[in-house]
């Protein structure tokens, strides 16, 4: 099958978030599975991609909007990425999202408009590759959300011509892609959409309800999550689309890369090792306490966070909890960006309690791989989690996840008081600060029987998270997906 993987991130090259991990990991393993795949992602300024490069492709200007260009590398994986030049809309300073201070860059209702528009036209007749047509057109977030309606306003417009179908994926239904409307007409929204059954969204465009509306089928990151996002709860002011639309809504689990992510091999750590062994672990945990500056104690039970500092993160839940942690001889280390109260409570935290609060602001792949491996056990009291991935390098690196009761976190973690015989870490009961005192009291039970520890370490490192079983159901959605739009049987609409 020819997939197109539409994204605004992918790791290594650029990564804010779980979708980064997603977009290299996932196309990998369709493509090692035999498929046809592409990547499409902005060249942003000084992104590094390594690979055999093809020859550019010129992207034919839609209306007044810059000139763009695709430039194909095969990178190792077997994947091919198209990355989509264009100076005037991705060639600045700061991340995907936002500029050097934190802030939306103004234009973002067009920087994405351009990687939805030519997500689609990769799904049609007039695709810019030469000879190649995506079968189907699978669009991540908000970012890629008008894919879909693109290839919608193409088949009423075109009704006999083949066009991919779409799929569009919920990495995290907070983030929406809310425009003022008048964006509508400068991204090519057809006035036949911009009304509450297209793209309105309280008077204003979301981009990512466009792709909710239109996709043939919509994917979210666990089924746990798959079923919050339809409740007022959890829906996030979309719950209604999102019931309405039940039957097109699958819950996939994220896989891990077990390539960068496995506690034998991982490049990025000074030592390694196995459940039969945790030797390695041991060096590992001494490495990150020097590192963080905690003292080099070997039984201090070590506690970790690597995190975007928001709310949702649950990151004031710890806060709360800490004179409780702190009373029991734990030691805490925190790698994490995000809200300024946020990192401004753990600088101080860190400062009051200097023995045992060690806290770095910034991104830092590599220390997050000696966070995984070196930590006994790893806190994620998440409010809401679409699926998490931290939780799941925790189980592969032998330390124990305490995590919240919601999305992902339930998917992929089982409570081990519940069920001992299976249990890999600790489920809170309640989504608050007397939830995770509860569950860290039964972690500190366990911690203090080394055999017990030991088995719930073997437990979760056991589990196979790898991507396999996932991809196969993203192909069944694809498959299904282009033959509602005649894509795949490789025949016109009548
Ligand atoms: P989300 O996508 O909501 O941020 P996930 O758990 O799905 O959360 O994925 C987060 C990914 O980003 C993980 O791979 C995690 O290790 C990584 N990460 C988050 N913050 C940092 C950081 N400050 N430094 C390094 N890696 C980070």
């Amino acid at each position: 099958m020819k997939i197109l993987f539409a994204t605004p991130e992918c790791a290594p090259y650029v990564k804010t978030g779980g979708l980064g991990d997603v977009s290299a990991a996932l196309p990998a393993k369709l493509a090692a599975l035999g498929h046809d795949v592409r990547v499409l992602l902005p060249a942003y300024q000084g992104m590094q991609v390594s690979g055999e490069v093809g020859q550019s492709i010129d992207i034919l200007p839609y209306a007044q909007w810059p000139a763009a260009e695709l430039l194909p590398v095969k990178v190792e994986s077997g994947v091919t990425l198209l990355l989509l030049a264009c100076p005037a809309l991705y060639q600045r300073p700061g991340g995907p999202y936002v500029d050097a201070h934190g802030r939306d860059h103004p234009d973002n209702a067009l920087r994405f408009g351009m990687l939805s528009r030519v997500a689609a036209l990769l799904g049609t007749v007039h695709s810019p590759v030469p000879g190649w047509t995506a079968d189907v057109v699978h669009a991540n977030d908000w970012p890629c959300g008008l894919a879909p309606l693109y290839l919608a306003q193409t088949r009423i417009l075109a009704p006999h011509q083949r066009t991919a179908g779409s799929v569009v994926t919920i990495h995290n239904l907070a983030f929406q892609g809310v425009f003022p409307m008048d964006c509508a007409e400068q991204v090519g929204v057809s006035s036949l959409f911009r009304g509450v059954e297209g793209v309105e969204f309280w008077g204003q465009m979301s981009m990512l309800k466009a792709g909710l509306q239109f996709a043939q089928a919509i994917t979210t990151v666990s089924p746990t999550y798959a079923r919050e996002i339809q409740t007022l709860e959890h829906g996030v002011g979309f719950d209604g689309i999102l019931r309405a639309r039940a039957s097109r809504l699958h819950g996939i689990l994220n896989g891990i890369d077990t390539q960068l992510w496995s506690p034998a091999t991982d490049p990025l750590l000074p030592y390694h090792f196995r459940a039969a062994n945790l030797r390695g672990k041991a060096s590992c945990k001494a490495a990150l306490q020097g590192r963080m500056g905690l003292p080099g104690d070997r039984d201090a039970l070590l506690l970790a966070m690597v995190s975007r500092l928001t709310p949702q993160k649950g990151v004031d839940l710890v806060l709360s909890a800490l004179p409780r942690i702190l009373a029991s001889g734990a030691q805490l280390v925190v790698l994490g960006n995000g809200e300024p109260w946020l990192q401004d409570a753990l600088t101080e935290a860190a400062r009051s309690h200097p023995k045992q609060v060690a806290v770095k602001l910034g991104f830092d792949e590599g220390l997050a791989h000696l966070i995984e491996a070196g930590a006994d056990a790893f806190l994620m009291p998440s409010r809401f989690e679409p699926c998490g991935l931290n939780q799941m390098y925790s189980q592969a690196y032998g330390t124990v996840p305490l995590v919240a009761p919601v999305g992902g976190l339930l998917d992929s973690v089982t409570d081990a008081d519940a069920d001992p015989a299976q249990g890999t870490g600790f489920i809170m009961r309640a989504c608050d600060a007397a939830g995770l005192e509860e569950a860290f009291a039964r972690l500190l039970q366990a911690w203090a029987k080394p055999a017990r520890w030991r088995r719930i370490q073997a437990q979760g490192m056991a589990r196979d998270f790898g991507w396999e079983a996932s991809a196969l159901q993203y192909l069944e959605v694809y498959r299904r997906a282009a033959l509602e739009t005649g894509a795949a049987s490789g025949t016109s609409l009548p």
